[in-house]
């Protein structure tokens, strides 16, 4: 039995306009998927790139790699899920920005009864992120208590969790933010110190605050801007984790630049290796789900949508007038 459901599809890449409200065809899960209800849906920088072409997708699509819901019906083969269960997810192929969607159940884990399905939905995808880049994107000899590393645009969502994070591991979190209330946020959140990029500097003061040093690892999501400053705020050996572009893609350069800045390493991670298999994805949100339960990770949702509303909740992200995390209520 098919029904009718909402939404939002874009049909070519380009700006927030293209982006509209439709009405699709759901049909039963096939073995292997379920059908979750949203609650709410998660809103991530990863829906601009999909939107703009920045990472050209198949069209028509439906973006939206995060949501928080009711199991309604369950596929074949699915025994980690039942209708009836509230779960959530971070996921691709992108399709979150819909009232119900058919997806695969391996990358949706249940959610706690604590957690609410709008933190949920606020959650996953940054959530696990978080997890992958702190517990598993690690320099030679590992992260320890005491160490320093150096977290770009630490007042977004994926950010402010990063900081709290940190600070529960015992690590000196060094933030850099766009503005001096983002500093402070971060700050508040458990950054060991605070760099507003746009004004400082900011690899010269890593070294100051490092004695010199440098960082262990660099987790860099802006990209083209902050590169070669990420780089130069390394110690020898230090690892840069690039992670996203939100000022645009790191354009190619020369390998020798991280020997000469001494033996330094280079990845370039997505969370969805991290995901790829439903043991995997069940670990990570478990380590995910008891930091938030021990309260040592708070969710900052600061803004909340109506899904029809979604154009002006990517502009809001591009315009980098947002802080924490953001929903799109269903
Ligand atoms: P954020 O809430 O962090 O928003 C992006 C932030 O980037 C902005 O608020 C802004 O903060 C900063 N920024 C710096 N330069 C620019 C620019 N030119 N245009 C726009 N923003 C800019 O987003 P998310 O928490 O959703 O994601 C954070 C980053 O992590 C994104 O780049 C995302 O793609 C990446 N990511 C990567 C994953 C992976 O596995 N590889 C998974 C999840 C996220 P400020 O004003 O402080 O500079």
């Amino acid at each position: 039995m098919s029904r009718v459901e909402k939404a939002i599809r874009i049909d070519q890449h380009g700006g927030p306009e293209l982006m509209r409200l439709v009405d699709v065809e759901l049909g039963e899960p096939g073995p292997g998927e379920v059908r979750i209800r949203h609650m709410a849906c998660g809103l991530n920088y990863i829906d601009i790139y999909q939107r703009s072409g920045v990472y050209p997708m198949p069209m028509p699509l439906t973006l939206g790699m995060e949501g928080a819901g009711v199991i309604e019906a369950v596929g074949e083969g699915v025994g980690h899920l039942a209708v009836g269960d509230r779960a959530a997810y971070a996921s691709q192929p992108p399709g979150a920005y819909c009232t119900a969607r058919v997806m695969p159940a391996r990358a949706v884990v249940r959610l706690p009864d604590e957690i609410t399905f709008e933190t949920g939905a606020a959650m996953m995808l940054k959530g696990l992120t978080v997890q992958y880049l702190l517990r598993r994107t690690l320099p030679q000899g590992g992260l320890n208590a005491g160490d320093f590393v150096l977290f770009h645009a630490a007042a977004g969502g994926v950010g402010l969790i990063a900081c709290q994070w940190a600070k529960a591991l015992g690590l000196q979190l060094i933030a850099t933010a766009g503005s001096d209330e983002k500093c402070q946020l971060a700050l508040d959140a458990g950054a060991a110190h605070a760099i507003n990029y746009r004004r400082e500097d900011f690899a010269a003061r890593v070294r100051e605050i490092t004695g010199g040093r440098g960082v262990k690892v660099a987790y860099d999501s802006v990209g083209k801007d902050t590169f070669e400053g990420s780089l130069n705020s390394l110690a020898p050996f230090g690892l840069l984790a690039s992670f996203g572009n939100a000022s645009g893609k790191v354009p190619p350069f020369d390998t020798g630049a991280l020997a000469a800045r001494g033996s330094l390493y280079l990845t370039r991670p997505t969370l969805f290796t991290h995901l790829a298999t439903r043991e995997s994805a069940q670990e990570m949100a478990d380590e995910l789900f008891a930091v938030v339960l021990a309260g040592q990770v708070k969710i900052h949702v600061e803004r909340r949508y109506p899904l029809a509303e979604v154009a002006q909740a990517h502009r809001d992200l591009e315009a980098r007038t947002t802080v924490g995390s953001g929903v799109l209520l269903v």
